[in-house]
Order: C-alpha cells, then structure tokens, then sequence
C-alpha cells in the first residue's frame, strides 16, 4: 500500500504561523527530520535541491508550503460543481497524463492554504449569490485533496462546515485510500466523496505514487459505510489493448466490493483521456519514458474554453467507449446515477 505523503522539504509564510492551523502544521511536523524553511511567498519557491529538471521536479513534488491563500475568487468548474473551492494547489502524485503538470507549470510543489476561514467566507458569499438554489463546490480542482489532508485536516474543517450548510454541498475526487481521518466527519450527507478509478493497465503504467484499484475500493467501503453520498470517475478513459476487459474487470471488482447501501446514491462519472500540445511537452520532459499515447494525427481535435486545441479520442471511439462503459454500468450498477461523459 502506498504510505500516507509525508514531506522532505517544508517551505513555510511567517503569517501562516499566525494561524492556529499553521502552527499546528509545522509542530506536527517538525521533529520528524523534515527540512523546514521559511519563504516569503508560496508563489516564490526557487532553488529547490537537484542537479537538473528531473532531479528538481521529483523534489518539488516531496515539497509543501505552508502558506495563505491570496485569491479569494474562485474558478468555475463545470460540469460537476458550479465554483472550485481553493483548499490545496498540488499533488504528490506522479500521474503521466495529469493536467496540474501545464496547469501549475514552473510551480510543481504542493501548496497547503491554512487561512480556510477566509476560503470557506468566500463560498458563503457565492451561495448567498445563487440563494436559494443549492451551489456545489469542488476541492479537487488543483489537487488531490485527500493526499495531503491526513497532515493539514483542511478538507475534513470544509466537509464539516458544508455538513451545517443549507445551501452548499462540496465534492472532490481522490486517487488515494488515505481517508480513516475523515470517516467521523460530521458531513451530513452534504459531500460527495469521489474516488477515481480505472482499468488496472492504466493505474499500473501511468499513475505512480497514488493508492492501488483495491486499495481505492477498501477505502470506498469505508466511506459507504460513514455513510457519505458515494461516486466514481473513471478518468482518464483512455484506449489501450484489451481495455474493454480491462474495464469490465474494474467494473466486477467494484460489483464484488460495494456493500447493498452503498448503492443507493452512487454516481458515476466519464472522462476520455485528452491532451494539448503544451501537455505533451511537458509530460515528454517530466517522464520521458512514459507509454502514454500522445499522437495528435490519431485523434479528433476540440477547441478547449482556455483557448486551445485538445485532441480528444475520434467521434467513432469516444461512441465505443460510451456504449461499452454504458452497459458494464447498466449490468453492475443499473441504480447508479449516471452524471456525463466528456
Ligand atoms: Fe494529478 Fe490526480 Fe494524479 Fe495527483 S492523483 S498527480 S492530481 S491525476
């Protein structure tokens, strides 16, 4: 089992130790040999240890800072939630295809935000916006939130204040069986807990650093049984040989697992594996041994909302793998909510 993250390097904002969740922080961690240092800003970590781009970028990764979040106006996040709740930037993770690897570009380290107070203030105002109908909010928009929260408990405090919310339910997704911590949350069934799954030729050859299929199925037995709304995002659908029995054995394996009550409320949710030309680069410089297809001439181009082209799977794959997850769905799980494909 892939242990719970723990830093080399800790990178610190003097105001964060103002904050009790920053000053818990750094006590629970120093002691521990953990290089603990301070910065004046989280957006202006340089020199991290290493000879070179690999060495720098497998580091920064083992890197947390522990600092404040300045923006409080938060991004959209269709289709699954109407705003992105800003709890974390970063993960430890080392998914081949991930997009936080453009989308965080020269800042690959992971950020932690301990004035959450503010955060969560901020989401009040945006359901007091949209009153009285209900606003969704997604924590896993710019990290993998559950990687890192058995350290800050960040996202279980929102998971808490969503539980006394009227209007506001939270949902995040996470590749990680981390969540004994989170199993006593007072939640209310106002979060939706994701856990992302995928054909163990994917997990095996492009996720590294994240919690294996079984492993990700135990701790969603666990969370069924807290009682929390349960969902799973198979993402990145992504083409290889033999994926389709690839896939229905990920859909046997969670049909053997899932208690009856966890599937009152479960929802499933569909990504096909896409990628942009800056991806490609980046992911060609990050693991340059990587098998991951990234061949524009084999795949159908999108104008994306940023402005540019991603290559999606073409029109007659995307309609296989719709028609093929489709039915394992309605053989395995034919209650199971099915929110979209995309
Ligand atoms: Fe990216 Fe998610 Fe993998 Fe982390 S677990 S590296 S956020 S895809």
């Amino acid at each position: 089992m892939v242990k719970p993250f723990m830093p080399e390097l800790v990178y610190v904002e003097p105001r964060a130790l103002e904050y009790p969740l920053g000053k818990q922080l750094i006590n629970r961690l120093e002691g521990k040999g953990i290089d603990i240092r301070e910065t004046t800003s989280h957006n202006h970590i340089r020199n991290l240890p290493g000879d070179n781009h690999f060495q720098r970028y497998r580091m920064a990764k083992s890197t947390l800072v522990v600092g404040l979040r300045k923006t409080l106006k938060f991004d959209t996040s269709k289709p699954s939630a109407e705003y992105a709740i800003p709890l974390a930037t970063g993960c430890m993770g080392h998914c081949h295809y991930c997009y936080l690897q453009t989308t965080m570009g020269s800042k690959p380290y992971i950020r932690t935000y301990v004035n959450v107070e503010e955060v969560l203030d901020q989401a009040e105002k945006y359901m007091e916006e949209r009153a009285p109908n209900i606003t969704r909010f997604e924590a896993s928009c710019t990290s993998d939130i559950v990687g890192i929260d058995h350290l800050t408990h960040t996202l279980k405090h929102a998971i808490e204040y969503f539980g006394q919310s009227d209007l506001g339910q939270l949902r995040f997704v996470t590749k990680f069986a981390h969540v004994d911590h989170l199993l006593d949350a007072n939640h209310n069934g106002k979060t939706r807990f994701r856990f992302s799954v995928n054909a163990d030729y994917v997990i095996k050859y492009f996720e590294p650093g994240t919690s294996k299929l079984d492993d990700r199925i135990e701790a969603a037995k666990k969370v069924a049984d807290a009682e929390y709304p349960l969902g799973f995002i198979v993402a990145p659908i992504y083409l290889h040989e033999g994926w389709k029995e690839g896939y229905r054995v990920m859909f046997e394996k969670l049909e053997a697992s899932l208690p009856k009550h966890a599937r009152k409320d479960l929802t499933f949710e569909f990504i096909q594996h896409r990628f942009t030309k800056p991806a490609k680069r980046t992911i060609e410089q990050n693991y340059p041994m990587t098998k991951l297809e990234l061949d524009e001439a084999k795949r159908k181009p999108r104008w994306g909302k940023y402005g540019i082209w991603k290559y999606v799977y073409t029109d007659e794959e995307q309609d296989d793998m719709k028609q093929t997850l489709s039915q394992y769905l309605n053989e395995y799980f034919p209650e199971a909510k099915f929110e979209y494909f995309t």
